[in-house]
C-alpha cells in the first residue's frame, strides 16, 4: 500500500464526524473552510451551524445586510474573512448564476479565496487533483520528509506543496487532503504527535532520525508591535434613557465597519489626561459639564501581528450631546446589537 492508501484507510476508520463532512455543496465547504482559519474545530462548530441556520444558501448571504453579517462573526476575529466572504457571495450570485467556479484558479479570482481554501473546494467538491497546504498539511508533509527549509518562507511552502501533490491520491484527492489535516489536527500535533498510532510512521524521516522536535523549521518570529488605545465611554441621560457614543470604523484599519468608542491614539502608553484634553478639544462632549467616573486598567488584546493595551475612560455628561463625525449615540442597552470587536465586549462584560 502507498503512503496515500495508508492515510485515507486511517482517515475513513478515525475522522472526527463534522457536519461539513456530510456535504459536498461547494456554498457548506466553503463556510467551513473560511469559519476554521484561525478558529479552532468546536468553535468553529458552533457558527457553522449558526450561519447556515441564518444564511442556508449562497442566495441568502449574499442578499444579507453587512452588519447581519459581521454581528454573526462577532468572537471570531478576523472581520476581513466575514466582509470578503460576503463580497464574494454576491459576486457568485450575481456574476456566477449562484455557481462556484469548478477549479483551483477560478475560485482564486474571488475575494478572500486564497490558495487554501480554493484548493479545498477544489478537491473536495470537485475532485479536482491539488493538495491543500494549511498548518497541518505543513507540519505532517516537514516531518515525513525532514524539510529543513522553514514552512513559512516562499520555498518550504513551495516544498511542501509538491511533495503533498507528488503524494496525493488523484482519484480521492478531496478524502487526501482531508486525511492529512486531519492526521496533523490528532495524531501528529505540534507537541508530543502520537507517532505510536501513526498510520505512515514507517515512512516517517523525522522519526527515524529522532528529531521530530526540529520539525516543522520555522522563520524566527519578529516581537509584536504595539498600539496604545485611550477609549472614552462617554455617556449621557435623554429621556431617562443612557445613552453611549459609538464610532463606525470606516477607515482602511482594524474592525471595518465594526463599532468601538471613540478613541485617541497614542503612541507610548497611556495618558489619561493628554486623552481627556484631546477629547475635549475634539468637541465630542459639547460645551456640558461632564465627570470622569472610572478609568479601567489596560486590556491587552493579541491581534496577529500587533498587540493592543487599551484603557477605558468613562466620562458621564450632564448635557444631551448631538453626536459628530462617525459617532452615534446609541442607548446604552442596545449596545449588543451592534457588531462588536472582542475586546469591546470583554469590556462591556465587565461594565454593563
Ligand atoms: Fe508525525 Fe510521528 Fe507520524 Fe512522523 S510518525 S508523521 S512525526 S505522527
Amino acid at each position: 500500500m502507498s503512503i496515500s492508501e495508508f492515510l485515507i484507510e486511517w482517515y475513513q476508520k478515525n475522522k472526527r464526524p463534522l457536519p461539513w463532512r456530510e456535504t459536498r455543496d461547494p456554498y457548506k465547504i466553503w463556510l467551513s473552510e473560511v469559519i476554521l482559519q484561525q478558529t479552532r474545530v468546536a468553535q468553529g462548530t458552533d457558527y457553522y451551524n449558526r450561519f447556515l441556520i441564518a444564511f442556508p444558501d449562497i442566495q441568502s448571504l449574499a442578499t444579507a445586510d453587512e452588519q447581519e453579517v459581521l454581528k454573526l462573526w462577532q468572537g471570531l476575529g478576523y472581520y476581513s474573512r466575514a466582509r470578503n466572504m460576503h463580497h464574494t457571495a454576491k459576486e457568485i450570485v450575481e456574476k456566477y448564476r449562484c455557481a462556484f467556479p469548478e477549479t483551483a484558479d477560478g475560485l482564486k479570482t474571488l475575494k478572500g479565496i486564497g490558495d487554501y481554501t480554493a484548493a479545498a473546494i477544489a478537491s473536495i467538491c470537485f475532485d479536482e487533483p491539488v493538495a491543500v497546504l494549511d498548518g497541518n498539511v505543513a507540519r505532517v508533509i516537514s516531518r515525513l520528509y525532514a524539510i529543513d527549509t522553514p514552512v513559512d518562507s516562499n520555498e518550504g511552502k513551495k516544498n511542501i506543496t509538491d511533495l503533498a501533490n507528488s503524494l496525493l491520491d488523484t482519484n480521492y484527492p478531496g478524502t487526501f487532503n482531508q486525511a492529512v489535516m486531519e492526521l496533523g489536527a490528532l495524531v501528529c500535533t505540534p507537541k508530543s504527535p502520537a507517532c505510536n498510532t501513526c498510520p505512515v510512521a514507517f515512512a516517517c524521516q523525522a522519526l527515524k532520525r529522532n528529531q521530530i522536535e526540529c520539525f516543522p523549521v520555522k522563520t524566527p518570529k519578529k516581537s509584536p508591535t504595539y498600539r496604545h488605545l485611550n477609549y472614552l465611554v462617554i455617556s449621557f441621560m435623554k429621556e431617562k434613557e443612557e445613552f453611549v457614543l459609538m464610532r463606525k470604523r470606516t477607515g482602511n484599519d482594524i474592525w471595518k465597519n465594526m463599532y468601538d468608542f471613540p478613541c485617541i491614539e497614542t503612541e507610548n502608553a497611556s495618558d489619561t489626561s493628554e486623552a481627556l484634553n484631546q477629547c475635549v478639544k475634539s468637541g465630542l462632549l459639547g460645551k456640558f459639564p461632564f465627570v470622569v467616573s472610572h478609568v479601567s486598567d489596560e486590556y491587552i488584546h493579541q491581534l496577529s501581528h500587533r498587540r493592543l493595551l487599551a484603557k477605558f475612560i468613562r466620562i458621564k455628561v450632564k448635557g444631551v450631546l448631538t453626536p459628530i463625525d462617525d459617532v452615534t449615540a446609541v442607548r446604552k442597552d442596545q449596545i449588543a446589537e451592534l457588531p462588536l470587536p472582542r475586546l469591546i465586549d470583554r469590556y462591556l462584560a465587565s461594565m454593563l
